[in-house]
C-alpha cells in the first residue's frame, strides 16, 4: 500500500477528530485538552515533542505549541489552528478558554503532571475535570493506513532478527546483541526501536523484562529477545527465544509447552471474544501442566503508537474485540533461577479470526 498524501492524511485526522467529538458530546465533555504524544498525533498527525490540544465539542481544534514548532505543526495538522504559546503557556489556554466560553476543560489524568494541574487550575478560571481513554478507545480499532506502518515496522523487525542471528553463539554479549539489533532496524528504515530491545540469556531469561548486559551467551543458554521496531510513529512488538549450542529435555519441555500455548491462544482470537477469554486458553494450558505461578503477566496488550496500549489480553479483560485491532500473543513461563521462556507475536483481528503480522518461525532455534 502507497503512502497517504497529506491531503489524504488530512482528511483522516479530520475524521479522527470528529467522532472523538461525538464521544465527548455522548458525554457530556465541552472541552478536552489533549496532552499525551501519542493521542495528540492521532488526532493532528503533528509529532514534535511538544504541544497540546484543545478540541471542542462546538468544532474549535486548537493546537498549541511554541516558537519551535508552529511551522512543522501548520504543516503536519492543516485541519487545526495553530496557536502559538509565549513563555505563559497558561495565559494563551485562557484566552482560547475565553473565546470559547469554556465552564469546564477535561484532561487526561493519566498524563497531566500535578505541576501543570495545579499551575492550570490557578491560572485558567475553569472547572478542570479528569477523563481517562477517550482517546485511547479510538486509537484500538486502526485503519489501513495505520495496519500498514505495523506491517511495515513488523516486517522490519523481523528482517533485523534474521540478520543478528549469525551473531548467537557463545562469547557474544547480551549487550552487543542488542545494539547490532537496533543498528539492523535502522538501517532497514526504521524510525528507531519501539522501545529497548531486551536480550536475557542463560538464568536470566526468567526475568520477563531483562535489560541487556554483559553477560556473555554459554552453551547451553536460552536467550530471548523481545523487540520491535517503530515506522512512521507505529510500533511493532515481537519476542522469539532461542537456544545456543545444546537443549536438555527440561528446555524443550518448557519450550514446547509455551509454544503450545501461544498457538492456541492464536487459534482463539476472533471478534466478539474477550481480552480475559483468550487469556485463559494460554492459561489454562501452562497451569494444567503445574506452572500458573511461572506465568505471571497479561497474555497480551494492542499495539500502535504505543507498544502498550489497549485491548488488554489479562485475567481482568472485558473489552471485547473487534476487526481492525492490532494486538499481542505473548505466554511465557519463567523459572527463577534457570531461565525462562517467551513467544510473542502480533496479529491483526479480522473478521472472522485473526491474521499474524509477525513473519518469523516459532519452532525451536538451537543455533
Ligand atoms: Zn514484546
Ligand atoms: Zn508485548
Amino acid at each position: 500500500m502507497r503512502p497517504l498524501s497529506a491531503k489524504e492524511r488530512g482528511g483522516v485526522m479530520r475524521e479522527r477528530v470528529e467522532k472523538l467529538r461525538r464521544r465527548m458530546e455522548e458525554k457530556g465533555i465541552e472541552a478536552l485538552l489533549v496532552t499525551k504524544p501519542e493521542n495528540r498525533a492521532y488526532l493532528s498527525g503533528f509529532d514534535g515533542s511538544a504541544g497540546v490540544l484543545l478540541i471542542t465539542a462546538a468544532g474549535a481544534s486548537w493546537l498549541v505549541t511554541d516558537f519551535r514548532y508552529v511551522e512543522q505543526a501548520t504543516l503536519q495538522a492543516p485541519h487545526m489552528e495553530v496557536v502559538r504559546h509565549g513563555p505563559q503557556f497558561h495565559a494563551t489556554l485562557k484566552e482560547l478558554a475565553e473565546k470559547a466560553g469554556l465552564q469546564k476543560i477535561f484532561f487526561e489524568k493519566d498524563h497531566l503532571t500535578y505541576g501543570l494541574y495545579e499551575n492550570l487550575k490557578e491560572n485558567l478560571g475553569v472547572e478542570l475535570v479528569p477523563q481517562e481513554g477517550l482517546v485511547e478507545g479510538l486509537r484500538m480499532v486502526k485503519d489501513a493506513g495505520e495496519l500498514a506502518l505495523i506491517k511495515k515496522a513488523a516486517a522490519i523487525a523481523d528482517q533485523a532478527f534474521t540478520n543478528i542471528l549469525p551473531l548467537l553463539r557463545p562469547g557474544v554479549s547480551e549487550k552487543e546483541i542488542a545494539v547490532e539489533f537496533e543498528y539492523q532496524m535502522r538501517k532497514l528504515g526504521a524510525q528507531g526501536n519501539a522501545f529497548e530491545t531486551i536480550v536475557a540469556s542463560g538464568p536470566r531469561s526468567s526475568l520477563p523484562h531483562g535489560h541487556p548486559t554483559e553477560r556473555r551467551l554459554q552453551e547451553g543458554d536460552f536467550v530471548t529477545l523481545d523487540f520491535g521496531a517503530k515506522v512512521d510513529g507505529y510500533c511493532s512488538d515481537c519476542t522469539r527465544t532461542v537456544a545456543i549450542g545444546t537443549v536438555d529435555d527440561k528446555m524443550r519441555e518448557i519450550y514446547d509447552l509455551v509454544l503450545r500455548a501461544q498457538k492456541e491462544a492464536l487459534a482463539a482470537v476472533r471478534p466478539g471474544k474477550k481480552g480475559k477469554e483468550i487469556d485463559a486458553v494460554a492459561r489454562d494450558i501452562i497451569a494444567a501442566a503445574g506452572h500458573a505461578e511461572h506465568f505471571g503477566h497479561g497474555l497480551g496488550h494492542g499495539v500502535g503508537r504505543a507498544v502498550h496500549e489497549g485491548p488488554r489480553l489479562y485475567p481482568l479483560g472485558e473489552e471485547l474485540l473487534e476487526p481492525g485491532m492490532v494486538v499481542t500473543i505473548e505466554p511465557g513461563v519463567y523459572l527463577p533461577g534457570w531461565g525462562g521462556v517467551r513467544i510473542e507475536d502480533l496479529v491483526v483481528v479480522t473478521t472472522d479470526g485473526s491474521e499474524i503480522i509477525t513473519g518469523l518461525s516459532k519452532e525451536l532455534m538451537i543455533l
